[in-house]
């Protein structure tokens, strides 16, 4: 299928997300201009424009488009900012913060998944830096964050996570960490903000349904 349609399909997609609730038009374009259909093996690319998370192998998703605006949204990036993804997974999401113009960083727990996933990354121009391993140590070669983003479901919050977002500093506010805590089948999307004074601002949002964290010995 030529391009048009893709593009077709993806501007009815962004209008769907929008009907649903997202409204920060940086979001919305960012996900008008990631072509999710090469996110995905090329048996689902006419399924890539539904709202809906798809296999991407290996027993994970690349998550459903209005999941991906909703974790976006919520981390109130601004252009020039660090973002730390935990599960590059097939790469969308990484791509869609790469859009907001902010240095994404990403850790992925499976290598058959990061080999992939780095080659598309780069195929496709998205400058993203990646690492093979278990995210939830965070990575704090590059910290402190602006953003930390969990795309896998957490039994609990991981701690080191928290270390690594930003302190605010001057007119510069602290990190944001977004991480879907709970069950294997129903997680609370909870963020997190470093407050002045060195604690963490706690706010429960809305469920959703991830694939779990893999812990970190595999
Ligand atoms: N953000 C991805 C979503 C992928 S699903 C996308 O846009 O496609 C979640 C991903 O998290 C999977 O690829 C899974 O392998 C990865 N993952 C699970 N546990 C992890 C861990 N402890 N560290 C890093 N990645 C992890």
């Amino acid at each position: 299928m030529e391009d048009w349609k893709y593009r077709k399909r993806r501007a009815a997609l962004v209008e769907q997300i929008q009907s649903k609730g997202i409204t920060d038009e940086r979001v919305l374009a960012a996900v008008g201009s990631v072509p999710r259909h090469l996110f995905v093996d090329d048996a689902l690319a006419s399924r890539a424009y539904l709202d809906e998370a798809l296999p991407i192998g290996l027993q994970q998703t690349i998550s459903q488009p209005f999941t991906v605006a909703y974790q976006t949204e919520k981390l109130e990036l601004e252009r020039g900012d660090t973002v730390l993804e935990i599960g590059t997974g097939s790469g969308y999401q990484a791509a869609v913060l790469c859009e907001l113009g902010v240095k994404v960083y990403s850790i992925e727990r499976l290598k058959p998944l990061y080999d992939r996933t780095k080659d598309l990354l780069r195929k496709l121009g998205y400058r993203i830096t990646m690492k093979y391993g278990d995210g939830t140590e965070g990575w704090s070669t590059f910290a402190p964050y602006d953003g930390i983003v969990v795309t896998a479901g957490a039994t609990d919050l991981p701690l080191q996570l928290l270390d690594q977002l930003r302190p605010p500093e001057g007119d510069r506010r602290g990190g944001r960490l977004l991480i879907p805590i709970g069950t294997r089948d129903s997680q609370v999307m909870t963020r997190f903000e470093r407050m002045p004074d060195g604690s963490f601002d706690r706010i429960d949002l809305e469920d959703f349904r991830f694939v779990p964290l893999l812990p970190g010995d595999g």
